[in-house]
C-alpha cells in the first residue's frame, strides 16, 4: 500500500505558516511598490520624449514658415548630425506619405511610413505619437530591443514631419531598474523570511510555555502553573486565563475527590451494618422476634440509603436544572410555622427550649414542598446540634430590602469558620458531628433549593456557642407574585 509521506512537524506549525504569510505580503507590497514607481519612470520618460519631439515639430514648423521647404531640409540634416544621427532623424513627406527631405537616414533605413498614422494624423489633425521597438539597422546594439519614439504632426499646410529619437537612455535605464529590482527582491524574501521567523517565534514563545505546561499536567501534577512575564500583553492575559482555569480544575477535582471519599465512607457504614443483620440471620439461631427485628433494621438502613440516594438525585437535577419544581404562590408563614409545629415533641424530647416568631403573611412563588423540605433540614440541624437544655429560635420576616429572610438559630456546637463553606458540599461533615447520625447533605439539598428559588442560605456561627442559618429569598421572588 502507498503510504503518503508524513510532513514534517515544522511545515504544520502556526509559526511556519505565519512565516510564509509575512514573507509573502512583504514581497508582494514590495513587487506592488516597485511596479508602480517603475510605471510612473517609463511614463515621465516617454512624456519627456514626447515633449522634445512636440519642440521639434514647432521649431521646424517656424523654420519651414521663414526659410521654406528647402531651409528646413537643409537644416533637418545638420540638426540630426549636432544631435547625433543615431539618436534622432527627420522626414518631410507630403499627405500622400511621398518623402521629399530628410536627415541621413543610413542608421534608420528600416523606419518606414506608416500609411494608417498619416491616414489618422489627416483626419484627426493632431499630432500622432508611435513606439517602435525593433533592432534598427546597423546597429549594435547591447540591447535586445531597441525602443524609438516616433512622431507624425503637420508643419505646415500638406507638409508633415515625421521625426524619431531613439529611446537608448529609457532602455538602459529601466534595464537598470530591473536588475535592481530583482536583487533587492531575492534580498526582500530572504530578509523577511528570516526576520518574520524571528518575529513570529518570539511572539509565539508564550504559547509554547502554555502548551508545555498543558503537556506536563496529568491527572497527579495539576498544581503546574505557567510563568507570567508581566507585560499584560493577550499572551500574558491567555496563560492568567488558563492558570485561573487551572485553579479551577484543581478545586474542582480536590471536591470530587473529598466527595467520592465521603460518598465511600458514608455507604460503607449502612451496608456493613446490613450485612451484619444478614449474618446474624444466617449463624444464629435467633427467635421469630428477633428475626422480625432484624427484618426491620435492615429495612430502617435500606430507606436511609435510598433516602441518600434519592436526596443526590434531586441536588444533581436541580443543579442541572432539570429540577422538577413546582412553583406557584403559596403562603410561607403557614408553611413554617406547620414546620415548626411538627418539631416541638423533637425539642421537647431532648429538652431544648424551642420557640419560633414568624410574621404573617408572607406569600412566595415557589415549590412548599421543597422549601419546606430545605427549612426542615436547617431545623433538624439545629436540634440534632444543640445539647440538652439548649435553646432554637426560628424567626420569618421581612427583610429591609423587601425580600425575606428565615432564621434558624441555636445554642448548639456551633461551627469553625473553616467549616463555613464546605459544610454545603455534598457528604461533608465536620468531624465534630460525626458523632451524631446524618449523611451530609442536607445543607447540600438546602442550598441548592434556595438557588433554585433565587435565594440563599447562609451562615454565622462561633464554635462552642452556636450558630445562625439564614435562608433568604429575594425582593424579586415576591415581586412577579
Ligand atoms: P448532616 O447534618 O446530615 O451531617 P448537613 O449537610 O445537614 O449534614 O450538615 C453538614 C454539616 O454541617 C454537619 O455534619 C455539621 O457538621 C454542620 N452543621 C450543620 N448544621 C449545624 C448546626 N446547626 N450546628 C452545628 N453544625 C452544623
Amino acid at each position: 500500500m502507498f503510504l503518503k509521506p508524513a510532513m514534517p512537524d515544522i511545515f504544520k506549525s502556526i509559526a511556519f505558516r505565519l512565516t510564509i504569510w509575512y514573507a509573502g505580503i512583504f514581497s508582494i507590497s514590495s513587487c506592488v511598490a516597485f511596479g508602480l514607481f517603475y510605471y510612473i519612470a517609463a511614463k515621465a520618460l516617454v512624456d519627456q520624449t514626447d515633449r522634445e519631439l512636440l519642440d521639434k515639430a514647432a521649431y521646424f514648423s517656424n523654420v519651414i514658415q521663414r526659410n521654406g521647404l528647402v531651409g528646413a531640409g537643409n537644416l533637418a540634416v545638420i540638426e540630426a548630425q549636432a544631435a547625433g544621427e543615431k539618436l534622432i532623424f527627420f522626414r518631410f513627406l507630403y499627405p500622400s506619405g511621398e518623402v521629399f527631405a530628410s536627415s541621413h537616414m543610413s542608421y534608420w533605413k528600416n523606419m518606414s511610413v506608416d500609411k494608417d498614422v498619416v491616414k489618422t494624423l489627416i483626419q484627426n489633425k493632431t499630432p500622432v505619437f508611435e513606439t517602435l521597438v525593433g533592432r534598427p539597422a546597423n546597429l549594435k546594439s547591447p540591447f535586445r530591443d531597441q525602443k524609438a519614439r516616433v512622431l507624425y504632426a503637420f508643419v505646415a499646410k500638406n507638409v508633415i514631419l515625421q521625426t524619431g529619437i531613439a529611446m537608448d537612455f529609457e532602455s538602459r535605464f529601466l534595464t537598470a531598474f530591473r536588475l535592481v529590482f530583482l536583487v533587492a527582491m531575492g534580498f526582500i524574501i530572504v530578509f523577511s523570511g528570516l526576520s518574520g521567523w524571528f518575529l513570529v517565534r518570539k511572539a509565539l514563545s508564550g504559547v509554547a510555555s502554555i502548551r508545555k505546561t498543558a503537556q506536563s499536567i496529568t491527572g497527579t501534577s495539576l498544581e503546574k502553573r505557567v510563568a507570567k512575564t508581566g507585560s499584560q500583553d493577550e499572551l500574558d492575559q491567555l496563560a492568567g486565563t488558563f492558570n485561573r482555569m487551572l485553579d479551577r480544575i484543581e478545586d474542582l477535582v480536590t471536591s470530587i475527590r473529598e466527595m467520592s471519599d465521603n460518598i465511600a465512607h458514608d455507604l460503607k457504614s449502612p451496608l456493613t451494618r446490613i450485612r451484619g443483620f444478614a449474618e446474624l440471620a444466617l449463624v444464629q439461631n435467633s427467635s421469630l422476634q428477633e428475626y422480625e427485628a432484624m427484618a426491620a433494621n435492615t429495612i430502617e438502613e435500606t430507606d436511609r440509603l435510598l433516602d441518600m440516594i434519592n436526596t443526590m438525585l434531586v441536588i444533581s437535577k436541580a443543579e442541572a436544572g432539570e429540577g422538577e419544581f413546582d412553583f406557584k404562590p403559596f403562603d410561607l408563614s403557614h408553611m413554617v410555622k406547620g414546620a415548626c409545629e411538627l418539631f416541638i415533641p423533637v425539642a421537647e424530647d431532648r429538652q431544648i427550649q424551642f420557640e419560633y416568631d414568624v410574621q404573617d403573611n408572607l406569600t412566595v412563588y415557589g415549590d412548599e414542598r421543597m422549601l419546606q423540605r430545605a427549612f426542615s433540614n436547617l431545623l433538624d440541624n439545629a436540634l440534632k446540634y444543640t445539647p440538652r437544655s439548649g435553646r432554637v429560635r426560628v424567626s420569618a420576616e421581612k427583610t429591609f430590602d423587601d425580600g425575606l429572610g428565615v432564621k434558624v438559630f441555636d445554642t448548639g456546637c456551633g461551627i469553625d469558620p473553616f467549616h463555613f463553606e464546605k459544610i454545603f458540599e455534598r457528604f461533608y461533615r465536620a468531624d465534630s458531628s460525626r458523632a451524631s447520625q446524618g449523611t451530609g447533605l442536607g445543607l447540600s439539598l438546602a442550598r441548592t433549593i434556595a438557588r433554585q428559588h433565587q435565594g440563599e442560605i447562609l451562615v454565622k456561627s462561633t464554635p462552642g456557642k452556636g450558630s445562625e442559618f439564614t435562608l433568604t429569598l429575594p425582593h424579586r421572588n415576591l415581586e412577579i407574585i
